[in-house]
């Protein structure tokens, strides 16, 4: 039998995602669920991967079953495509495995033609409806299909508006509206040279082609790199039997979630419009009203709809989003997913399933998405200086937060202000996909047009970025940059500061200060439940003790990586490692090292009592030396003076360690090969602050210190063997002893190849897989960013290595390092300290691996407690 590629609504179910794509699969479900579905069919991811495959084709093989497919489902509802006694219109909708909302476009009344139009009106006794449809087809098709910008239709629209004094579209009449059509018509022949497709059959092709290339658009290429969605899914397609929201009064179109996706609220939240199609709620075009006024004007089809909402959630286990269109009082149900939230709302909506009985904690922590957390763990504002701000204007609180920052009105250039480094607002009329990287690096995000379910509030959301949308009280000009409070006149231009309150929706004059996250209540609980399931140990980086503290307040368990070069850059600090650096013996270097001595170890002591008895990794120092060095001339000049030596000299100091690649340089183990002294000063600092800090707090400290960047045993040991004596003689000197471990990172590829013989010396191994990933690759973090986007582009990287680890290459090395290592010394404690040690995806690689314990950034630890436990939910599952 041929492989199938296509299946009708009532062939499909909610299991079937991965073929169906989402939208699809849940259409399939609540069809058989029997809710009132429009019917129609889903043509599978595999076509669209095909269609690739083909090069960029559908095969007459895919081109049949869909003609035979449509042919069913006309005969089901006895219209027909092209028909002018019965004619047949269909939505033709994308929907990948994932949801990407806005990413992909879906085109309505399709197989409307000059002759099927009038039929239309005819049928209907509605010339306006009929119309009306026939403009919004012909733009989103010539759009989506064709590549004619909407802007250029929408210039056409707003002109009419004006020329006939209509302020919104449905003031438009069915004479109106023809002379649009007629316009849009003729701006499309100027536009490809060529009459608009008059053909049902090659509308549909053409739409479903379409939707297939908009899976490789840059939009939706950047989409799934923020999102770990692999290229290789691909997209379905759905084509569906239209039912209209835009044929009167008694029709309309609308949004819906079971639960608040801002608080997680269990009440019906939603918005609606009348006489409206498709996407005219979240476009931001007119205002809708909330689902409740629904209860009052059209009581029957609410009830109905709240009784759907019911069966729904109760069906899938989870809070939904639900499209949904009126026809002539009648309710239609067009799409349910899993609802997007915050944050928050994902905690209250997890802790309330749970409590309502309808799923274990187990499926609570499943739900959450780890990366969703950072937002709970950002400020929000003080409420004393809250208090004190002046609210310049109200607009919906579309996503919660708190944000500070400079505005920007375009998103490129808000992207290159978050680049350097600002704090900014986005300011839009209203968003679209384009925006997405502006949005993504924004604080905060401001609207003036658009309703609760706007692509700003989604996206935001999303994000876990604060924004406001629909704000009526200001003007917002894009083009010549500035914001208009239409109250006082007032204005606001780029680069001006101003506070938005995502939870009130109330926007700020100025920058307004920002406090701390609130970690009791919901968060709590799921991370109570989180850390009852999970087997890695979560680690944090902190080189101070504030970050320590922290972390603590998050959750850490121990520091995995603390840094001890950062302590050196600090300004009373640092004339004395430069001492250090220039010294011309060993004496000298000596000389300089004891004035660093104390100071190092008040800030392990410092750390130790921050962590408590938690363990604290110390690493060896790690830079190149020039990193502590000036490099400018007048820069060495006034250092010379200020260290009495001669311009000539210092200078020379520097040349001398110029190297060609620093990062394969003097740096790491191999500084204190050279120079001995530095390990020595170190341990000194590390045991002496361990033995005073037991004598203060009676904590039983026990210090693990780490030697960077091994490639060869000999060179640890040669390291070690200094700690050992170093230590000895602190022991002896203070007449005490303790216990304390040496180890080594696993960050060159031959530690991890030498992994046996490394552990004969190591007693434990920290994965720093930031090097380990540049050394295996063999390009550094640093300069990757130069071509990292064209190996994007080009389909070689889907994600970038040193966010998540790559499991093949780099993973492989792990993997060797972990079983040669153990092989050697069945109890030696594993861990990873690199960036990827925050990352969800490289969590749960490093619990199949086996590691004993991730450590990362501070804000990054309820992520890694989180995913740590879905590794282990995730693990169970796969071995079932
Ligand atoms: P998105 O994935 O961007 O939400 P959809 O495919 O869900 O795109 O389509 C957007 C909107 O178009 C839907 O919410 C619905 O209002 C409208 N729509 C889609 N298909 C139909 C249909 N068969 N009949 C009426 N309206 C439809
Ligand atoms: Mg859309
Ligand atoms: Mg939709």
């Amino acid at each position: 039998m041929a492989h199938k590629y296509v299946y009708l609504f009532d062939e499909g179910n909610a299991g079937m995602r991965n073929l169906l794509g989402g939208k699809g699969a849940n259409l399939a479900e609540m069809t058989g669920l029997g809710l009132p579905v429009p019917y129609g069919f889903t043509i599978t991811t595999e076509a669209c991967t095909r269609y690739y495959d083909d090069g960029k084709m559908i095969s007459d093989e895919i081109v049949h079953q869909i003609y035979s497919a449509l042919a069913t489902v006309e005969s089901a509802v006895g219209k027909k495509f092209g028909s002018v006694e019965n004619p047949y219109l269909v939505s033709v909708r994308s929907g990948a495995r994932a949801s990407m909302p806005g990413m992909m476009d879906t085109i309505l009344n399709l197989g409307l033609n000059d002759d099927t139009v009038l039929a239309m009106a005819r049928l209907t006794n509605n010339e306006r409806f009929a119309f009306d449809s026939y403009r919004r087809f012909i733009q989103m098709f010539s759009d989506v299909v064709m590549g004619v910008e909407k802007a250029k239709f929408d210039k056409i629209l707003d002109a009419a508006k004006k020329a006939h004094g209509c302020e919104k579209d449905t003031d438009l009449t069915a004479d109106d509206l023809k002379e649009i059509v007629s316009a849009y018509k003729a701006l499309y022949l100027a536009q490809k040279g060529e009459a608009f497709p008059q053909n049902p059959h090659v509308q549909l092709i053409e739409a479903v082609k379409a939707v297939f290339r908009s899976w490789d658009n840059p939009r939706a290429i950047v989409y799934r790199r923020m999102n770990d969605i692999p290229y290789s899914w691909g997209t379905a397609v759905n084509v569906q039997s239209m039912v209209f929201g835009n044929m009167g009064d008694d029709s309309g179109t609308g949004v819906a979630f079971t639960r608040s996706p801002s608080t997680g609220e269990k009440s019906l939240f939603g918005e609606f419009l009348m006489n409206a199609q498709g996407e005219d709620v979240v476009a931001g075009i007119r205002t809708p009203s909330p689902i409740s006024v629904l209860a009052d004007t059209n009581p029957e089809v609410y009830a109905q709809f709240v009784r759907i909402a019911d069966i729904l959630e109760k069906h899938y286990r989870d809070m939904q989003d639900m499209e949904f269109t009126i026809e002539k009082g009648k309710l239609y149900m067009l799409q349910t997913r899993n609802g997007k939230r915050t944050a928050a709302a994902a905690l209250q909506v997890a802790v309330d399933l749970v409590s309502e009985g309808m799923i274990t904690r187990q499926e609570a922590v499943a739900m959450i998405d780890p990366k969703s957390l950072d937002a709970l763990l950002h400020p929000t504002f003080d409420a004393k200086a809250l208090k004190e701000g002046k609210v310049i204007a109200t607009g919906l609180p579309a996503s919660p937060g708190a944000a500070a920052g400079r505005i920007y009105f375009d998103a490129t250039e808000a992207m290159e202000a978050g680049e350097r480094g600002e704090a900014v607002i986005l300011a839009r009329k209203e968003t679209s996909p384009e925006d997405i990287e502006g949005m993504n690096i924004a604080k905060g995000i401001l609207t003036s047009f658009g309703g609760m379910t706007s692509h700003a509030a989604v996206v935001a959301r999303q994000l876990g970025t604060c924004c406001i949308s629909g704000c009526k009280d200001i003007n917002i000009d894009e083009a010549s940059k500035l914001i208009t409070i239409l109250k006082s006149g007032e204005t606001l231009t780029e680069g001006d500061w101003l506070s938005l309150d995502g939870s009130t929706g109330k926007v700020y004059e100025g920058a307004i200060k920002t406090v701390p996250a609130e970690l009791s209540g919901n968060f709590a609980t799921i991370m109570g439940w989180a850390d009852a399931i999970r087997r890695l140990k979560v680690r944090t980086n902190a080189d101070s003790p504030a970050q320590a503290a922290t972390a603590v307040r998050f959750g850490a368990e121990g520091i995995g990586l603390c840094r001890t070069e950062h302590m050196f850059f600090d300004e009373d600090r640092i004339p004395a490692v430069r001492e250090m650096i220039v010294a011309k013996n060993a004496e000298e270097r000596a000389k300089a090292l004891a004035k660093i001595l104390p100071m190092q170890k008040e800030d392990f002591k410092g750390i130790y009592k921050a962590m408590g008895a938690r363990p604290v990794t110390i690493r060896f120092l790690d830079p190149p030396l020039h990193e502590f060095l000036p490099h400018k001339d007048e820069e060495i000049a006034d250092l010379a003076k200020t260290m009495g030596l001669s311009f000539e000299e210092l200078k020379a100091t520097v040349d001398g360690l110029k190297e060609s690649n620093p990062m394969m340089g003097h740096r790491g183990c191999r500084l204190s090969v050279t120079y001995p002294e530095i390990a020595e000063m170190q341990t000194r600092a590390v045991i002496e602050a361990a033995a005073e800090v037991r004598a203060e707090t009676g904590l039983d400290i026990i210090p693990e210190i780490m030697i960077p960047l091994v490639g060869e045993v000999k060179e640890l040991k040669y390291v070690k063997d200094i700690v050992l004596a170093t230590a000895k003689k602190v022991f002896v000197e203070k007449g005490l002893k303790f216990k304390f471990l040496v180890g080594t990172m696993i960050e060159i590829p031959r530690a991890a190849l030498t992994a046996d013989e490394i552990a004969t010396e190591a007693e434990f191994f920290s994965f720093g897989t930031n090097d380990l990933t540049q050394m295996t690759f063999g390009f550094s973090r640093d300069d990757a960013g130069k071509f990292l986007s064209d190996y994007y582009a080009k389909k070689i990287f889907e994600s970038d290595p040193f966010a998540r680890v790559d499991q093949i290459g780099v993973g492989k090395l792990m993997q060797m390092a972990v079983k040669l290592g153990r092989e050697t010394r069945p109890d030696l404690h594993l861990g990873i300290c690199g960036e990827h040690g925050g990352d969800p995806s490289s969590v749960e690689f490093c619990h199949r691996i086996g590691l004993d314990y991730v450590s990362c950034s501070p804000y990054r630890v309820p992520i890694a407690r989180l995913a740590a436990a879905q590794a282990v939910i995730k693990g169970s599952k796969a071995g079932k």
